[in-house]
């Protein structure tokens, strides 16, 4: 393990993906997994990274080593989750990435305001989920009222930050019917997000075990698409990603 460092940030490490082209549009970047979501969303694939944990030392001294190596190699680092918001020290780590010369994205779900309005001056790009509109979004996230107002000031800091970003919803038929993912789409668009994307949610494994069965009389893929195809003037860019 690489020298610990007291000053260095503490950011509990579940996982590192060394290099992707899904993760940050339009950039070559590897992806840093942190542990912790305080959601609980019943489509979520990856149940052993929600409990959250404390950093051990070094764990963030790792990454840096890793990036030392990629130098002229990737473009940037993805901090993803779990929800990297979440963790006091994302932005001096976001900081220090950037002095090593990375980009750096963000993968965030939007209910820590504060922490990305002081993580923002450090990123060059963030995927905001867009769980669903804003009456659904405290049932779909599994948790206590009041979250969708946080994710509504997430987007309020975006929209007025010049950072890019793009919003991204996950389209499960459990929770969405094409009627809402249509008004969904439109009001963002409206509110001036310019870029989105649809993401068919993996069903493989779920937190949810109900939400990796079908859905009785979901819209096929092609409906999907066709709805795709009439929101697409909305926006700069819209993208379904299967
Ligand atoms: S899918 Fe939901 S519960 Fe799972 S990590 Fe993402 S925000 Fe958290």
């Amino acid at each position: 393990m690489p020298h610990s460092d007291p000053c260095l940030p503490r950011l509990p490490v579940a996982g590192l993906t060394p290099m992707t082209t899904l993760d940050y549009p339009d950039h070559l970047a590897c992806v840093v997994f942190l542990q912790g979501c305080p959601l609980r969303c019943g489509y979520c694939h990856n149940p052993g990274m929600l409990a959250p944990r404390r950093a051990e030392p070094g764990e963030w001294a790792e990454v840096e080593a890793f990036l030392g190596k990629r130098r002229g190699l990737l473009d940037g680092i993805v901090f993803s989750g779990g929800e990297p918001t979440l963790h006091a020290d994302l932005p001096a780590a976001a900081a220090r990435a950037r002095a090593l010369g990375f980009k750096t994205g963000l993968h965030t779900a939007g209910v820590y305001p504060r922490r990305l309005a002081e993580a923002l001056p450090h990123l060059d790009w963030v995927g905001l989920d867009v769980k669903s509109p804003a009456a659904r979004f405290d049932a779909i996230v599994g948790r206590r009222p009041g979250l969708a107002a946080a994710h509504a000031k997430s987007l309020k800091l975006l929209l007025r930050s010049g950072v890019a970003f793009e919003c991204r919803t996950t389209v499960h038929w459990r929770d969405l019917d094409l009627g809402s993912l249509r008004r969904l789409a439109l009001d963002l668009a409206e509110r001036g997000v310019r870029r989105y994307a649809l993401q068919v949610a993996r069903t493989g494994r779920c937190l949810d075990p109900a939400y990796a069965r079908p859905v009785p009389g979901a819209p096929t893929l092609g409906e999907l698409e066709a709805l795709v195809e009439r929101l697409t003037p909305a926006f700069e860019r819209l993208e379904l990603r299967v």
